[in-house]
């Protein structure tokens, strides 16, 4: 039994090191990774009659970043949001087991 959980585990760490390693390759590049990074707003879309003409309604994640010495705001399409945020939270997680650890 001790056996089969130790295996889950590494396999985890496995897969959250495969997931840190695409974020930073797809997302992040060489850049650095700043606190409160990955924020939610709502903005415009632009189109004539939506119902965000009087208010942003529509949900954006905003992705920060530092490259070459500038702050760079990302928008990330609602439908990548949920998998960008999952991987940057394994990000975290797994930074801040190497710090603790
Ligand atoms: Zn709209």
């Amino acid at each position: 039994m001790s056996i089969k959980k130790i295996n889950t585990k590494k396999e985890e760490i496995k897969e959250i090191e495969k997931q840190r390693k695409k974020i930073i390759n797809l997302i992040l590049d060489q850049s650095e990774l700043i606190e409160g990074s990955l924020r939610e707003s709502l903005m415009k879309c632009g189109k004539k009659g939506c119902r965000c003409e009087q208010e942003p309604i529509h949900p954006v994640t905003r992705l920060s970043r530092w490259e070459n010495g500038k702050l760079i705001n990302k928008l990330i399409r609602v439908a990548d949001r949920e998998g960008v945020r999952k991987l940057f939270n394994n990000y975290r997680k797994h930074k801040q087991a190497i710090y603790e650890g």
